[in-house]
């Protein structure tokens, strides 16, 4: 365990006061939910740049439905990990104004994170790619057909998620970009921020002179260029133990 690095992270976010962290798939693999990019468990069923893409929904809607019913369910089967419970610890403390992250787990707000900027989309939501109105997953308002939710417009929802083929949200983005700039650290965990334009903003971040703090199990592009502190290891394990180096006297 890197003591020192999570002592020297410690101190530098007791400096700067408040900032946000930005998560990615490393944050939940603690609680065996595997990277999609990885082989294991559902992944290795389903290709998810198959089922996953915006172009197979719009050909075959019911199939990418069993698909997501199917994550949907796996994600329920688990827990938020130490990871999450720590990030939602810090923002109680005042240290976080935000969780940005990429995961569409829903793990954060489980274990209790508030200020939650889901860039990826969520599972609790649907949207209507005809008319664009959004429901939440348990709208009463929601047609259901052969189980398949339905528009009031009457056509086919899509989960409320960012497939293959479609951009961010603009709006969630932005917001989650600016409030990260108005702040003074961000914290990467388990996220290797390879694809743009997620990986904007811990580059800008720093251009902006923020303070770069990785925690990743390997080594990123990141790592070099930007971090000022790297600790390798497991979030689940290293988070707990910074949030009660945050916790002691000093
Ligand atoms: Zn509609």
């Amino acid at each position: 365990m890197e003591l020192n690095q999570i002592k020297q992270a410690a101190r530098m976010i007791r400096e700067k006061k408040t900032g946000t962290v930005f998560t990615g798939a490393g944050i939940s693999t603690g609680s065996g939910i595997p990277d999609f990019r990885s082989s294991k468990g559902i992944w290795s069923r389903f290709d998810i740049r198959e089922y996953g893409s915006i172009d197979s929904f719009k050909e075959n809607p019911e199939k990418v439905w069993k698909f997501f019913s199917e994550i949907e369910k796996s994600f329920l089967k688990t827990s938020p990990n130490p990871g999450h419970f720590a990030l939602a610890e810090m923002e109680k403390l005042g240290h976080l104004e935000a969780v940005v992250t990429q995961n569409i787990d829903g793990l954060h707000k489980r274990a209790g994170s508030r200020a939650i900027y889901e860039i990826h989309g969520s599972l609790d939501e649907m949207v209507c790619l005809v008319c664009k109105k959004r429901y939440s997953s348990s709208s009463a308002l929601v047609k259901r057909e052969n189980m398949f939710p339905y528009c009031e417009c009457g056509e086919i929802l899509k989960p409320g998620v960012v497939f293959f083929g479609e951009a961010l949200p603009e709006k969630i983005f932005e917001e989650a970009l600016s409030l990260t700039l108005k702040n003074h650290f961000i914290i990467l965990v388990g996220a290797s921020l390879q694809v743009y334009p997620a990986a904007q903003i811990p580059f800008l971040a720093k251009r902006n002179g923020l303070a770069v703090i990785e925690i990743n199990l390997e080594k990123t592009s990141m790592t070099s260029r930007i971090s000022d502190v790297f600790i390798q290891g497991k979030t689940e394990e290293i988070l707990p133990i910074l949030v009660d180096e945050l916790k002691e006297k000093v």
